[in-house]
């Protein structure tokens, strides 16, 4: 059986090739694939920088640094998954209803076979047609969301799809369990007192960035794997959730967040979840110097993939 893995970078070196996340084989075809990376080149969603259409093809060209054992999980990936790169979904810039058809239609039958979807995006509205996606195949869907913003307004400029509303139509889709749902991060300066309240009224739990920071990392994996107990989990990662002077190529930086290192050790916290898709969204390469942002996503990308890869290992035993 055909079994998909990176390129070997002591055959080859890691900067050459044509980009491919990872250095993995670009297949347009599920069979025999365990998680595929798929690139959702859409930013039509942005309410202030613009950018995000570039932030797949920003994180492949960094990722071929990524390696094939991760230490701090302790699993070498390739010994339980075939991976491949999807390529993109397809998007019609400008047209986000029409962009969330296509990007429903093209994630759907990844989910349909069995196969775990590791998005990249793309500005953070592409996380709707994501869920109505996985939601159609798995049901209703439990959500780890990291960010700096809920995502959860009503609407923006009076439009009902933006980066900032996606959450809400979830829950109005029946997309979520909020019950079992937990958004981790926010801060920053905000429209209204109530935003955060609102959210929680739509039946997420919220973590400000500074209760996490009260709380410290354990206590908090602890609250999010409580919340998630054994539901099929969405993993959504907007790259604001880390401080900008990790990530500052993004759309809507917020200022007083997260090392990268903390990221990391939070995403490894939800080891042992059943992970059924993931993203990571909000990268935008011309606001990125030298990478930062997309090296960032990139390493979370390989950490969500680390989990599935997890996930395997423990069934296999
Ligand atoms: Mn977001
Ligand atoms: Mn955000």
């Amino acid at each position: 059986m055909t079994r998909y893995e990176p390129a070997d970078s002591f055959e080859t070196p890691r900067f050459s090739d044509v980009r491919t996340f990872m250095r993995l084989p670009n297949v347009r075809g599920l069979d025999n694939a365990d998680v595929a990376i798929v690139g959702a080149p859409f930013d039509t969603g942005a309410t202030f920088r613009a950018g995000a259409r570039f932030g797949p093809e920003g994180i492949r060209a960094i990722s071929h640094l990524l390696r094939r054992h991760n230490p701090s999980l302790g699993v070498t990936i390739f010994d339980y998954l075939s991976v491949i790169d999807y390529g993109d979904v397809p998007v019609v810039p400008g047209y986000i209803e029409e962009s969330y058809r296509r990007i429903e239609e093209g994630l759907r039958p990844i989910h349909e076979a069995g196969v775990v979807p590791i998005v990249l995006g793309g500005d953070h509205s592409i996380a709707l047609p994501e869920l109505r996606a996985a939601a159609s195949v798995h049901g209703p869907l439990a959500l780890v969301q990291f960010d700096s913003h809920p995502d959860t307004w009503d609407s923006y400029f009076g439009k009902k799809h933006t980066h900032g509303t996606p959450f809400r139509r979830a829950v109005e889709e029946d997309l979520l369990v909020p019950e079992r749902s937990i958004q981790v991060g926010m801060r920053g300066s905000i429209y209204d007192e109530n935003d955060w309240e609102d959210a929680r009224r739509l039946g997420f739990d919220l973590l400000s960035t500074d209760e996490v920071r009260e709380l410290g990392i354990p206590k908090t994996i602890e609250r999010i794997r409580e919340r998630v107990g054994d539901s099929k989990v969405y993993v959504s990662f907007d790259v604001d959730f880390v401080d900008p002077a990790y990530a500052p190529g993004t759309g809507t930086p917020e200022i007083g967040g997260f090392t990268s290192r903390e990221a990391q050790e939070l995403v490894r916290g939800l080891a042992g979840a059943e992970i059924v898709g993931c993203d990571v969204v909000e990268v935008y390469p011309a606001y990125d110097p030298a990478q930062i942002t997309a090296l960032l996503a990139a390493n979370i990308a390989h950490e969500l993939l680390s989990l599935v890869a997890l996930a395997r290992k423990a069934a296999a035993s």
